[in-house]
């Protein structure tokens, strides 16, 4: 016999784990979610004839529950994850610079790349050294990295050719708006636990396929199926209401949406014990795909110094996929304007593509990529003042900002809850 009834609403990552680690433990899961497709902010789609990422999405080494999640939904064989990091950097106008760590103790591992890291004069060498050391004492730091970096004696040369390649995307915001503590948290993690925490990794299949696996594990979902908020009766959640006009009784609701959309579906957080959900800062990314007749970077991916691009995928032959984080007014640039501007950007960077024709372009872009809260707000764990009622997303208080690995631990975190609560009861 089922241990009791789920709703699950929302179908990205954390709502998925959520609807798993239930389903594993004896629940009766069901899973509602407003739009045609699985994964949320981490799903893939048809354009024409291809099918693409809303957005390129990668991992590291450090991110282990998303590893054991996509392990857990059987689908570990179609991830790649480098043997060690290695990343080439690029500059217009320059020659190419690969950072290669070694399979050295952590930090040490990192050293002979910073060494041979021709961006980096010496003194700027030592300074990301120190400030990576620094970094692992974190000590509460208060204040923004970018206050951060100063503070630590990190000059122009560090902050450009190092910090801002790697923090950018990884937190996705400019330095500025970046707490230092998130910034320390990523630095201290990635580079400074293991030499395997910094290796990067992506899907090599559509992302929307892990999503689709682990619904198919996790029991009922339900597509195009609008919540419009919980079910409340003699002031107590039991279930959840959906747009058609549907009850849907559960013993345990668990929204997983992001922080706005909580609050519309609560109508009045504050009586769950939820407050200042529309303070949560959203940070746009932009993604522009290119189809050239002929364009190899000759590796997976590149980094783009001094550039809005920042990353570049090689997804197949002749299609590159430029990721712009941090993406800020881009976002509502008119798409011919953005494939320009990659296009620009990657010829400067990539002499060789000079001679490509570029055949095709598309932008994806996502207004409210990522979530990161107003200074002082404190972010949410998956309890309400409601018995019944649990919260998840990448932007609730895992430690992690809000990535796919965040997802993944919030969708858990609120499964072990709910799965505590009945052992209680
Ligand atoms: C372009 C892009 C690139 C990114 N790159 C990276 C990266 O490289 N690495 C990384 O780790 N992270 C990356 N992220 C962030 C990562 O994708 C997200 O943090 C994570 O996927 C969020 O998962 P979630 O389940 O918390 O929320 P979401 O994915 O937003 O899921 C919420 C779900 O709820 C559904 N929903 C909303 N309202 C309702 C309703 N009323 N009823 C039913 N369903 C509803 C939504 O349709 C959605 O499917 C990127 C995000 C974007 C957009």
């Amino acid at each position: 016999m089922a241990k009791g009834s789920v709703a699950v609403v929302g179908a990205g990552l954390a709502g998925l784990s959520a609807a798993l680690e239930l389903a594993d433990a004896g629940f009766d899961v069901e899973v509602f979610e407003r739009s045609r497709l699985l994964g949320g902010k981490a799903t893939s789609f048809t354009v024409g004839d291809a099918e693409i990422d809303n957005g390129q999405h990668v991992y590291l080494g450090c991110c282990s529950e998303f590893l054991d999640f996509v392990g857990r939904v059987g689908m570990s064989s179609e991830l790649y994850l480098q043997e060690r990091f290695e990343v080439l950097m690029l500059r217009r106008g320059d020659r190419p610079s690969l950072l290669r760590a070694r399979s050295w103790p952590a930090p040490y591992h990192l050293l002979p790349a910073l060494l041979g890291y021709r961006y980096l004069g010496w003194p700027a060498k030592l300074q990301v050294a120190r400030g990576i050391a620094e970094a692992r004492r974190r000590n509460g730091a208060k204040g923004s990295f970018a206050d951060w970096l100063r503070r630590h004696g990190q000059g122009e040369e560090a902050r450009r050719a190092f910090w801002e390649p790697f923090l950018v995307p990884a937190l996705n915001a400019p330095l500025e708006d970046v707490s230092a503590d998130s910034a320390l948290f990523v630095i201290s993690t990635a580079f400074a636990e293991s030499p395997r925490s910094a290796c990067i990794g992506f899907s090599r299949v559509p992302l929307a396929r892990i999503a689709e696996e682990a619904a198919r594990r996790a029991g009922g979902v339900h597509l195009r199926s609008a919540v419009t908020g919980p079910l409340v009766e003699d002031g107590a959640v039991r279930g959840v209401c959906l747009s058609d006009g549907r009850k849907v009784r559960a013993d345990f609701v668990v929204l997983a949406v992001p922080p706005r959309t909580l609050a519309r579906l609560l109508g009045d957080p504050a009586r769950f014990g939820l407050g200042r959900l529309e303070e949560f800062r959203s940070e746009p990314i932009v993604d522009v795909h290119l189809w050239y007749d002929r364009a190899e970077l000759g590796v997976d991916f590149v980094a783009l110094l001094d550039s809005p691009v920042q990353w570049v995928f090689q997804k197949a032959p002749g299609y590159l996929c430029c990721s712009l984080s941090a993406a800020g007014e881009l976002v509502s640039r008119p798409e011919g304007e953005l494939v320009e501007l990659c296009e620009r950007e990657l010829s400067a960077a990539l002499p060789s593509l000079s001679r490509a024709r570029l055949r095709r372009g598309v932008a994806t872009r996502d207004p409210e990529a990522t979530f990161v809260p107003a200074p002082g707000l404190r972010r949410p764990g998956p309890r309400t003042r409601d018995p019944a009622l649990f919260i998840a997303g990448a932007w609730t208080d895992t430690g992690w900002p809000a990535t796919m690995e965040s997802a993944v631990r919030s969708g858990r975190t609120a499964a072990r809850a709910i799965v505590s609560r009945t052992e209680v009861s």
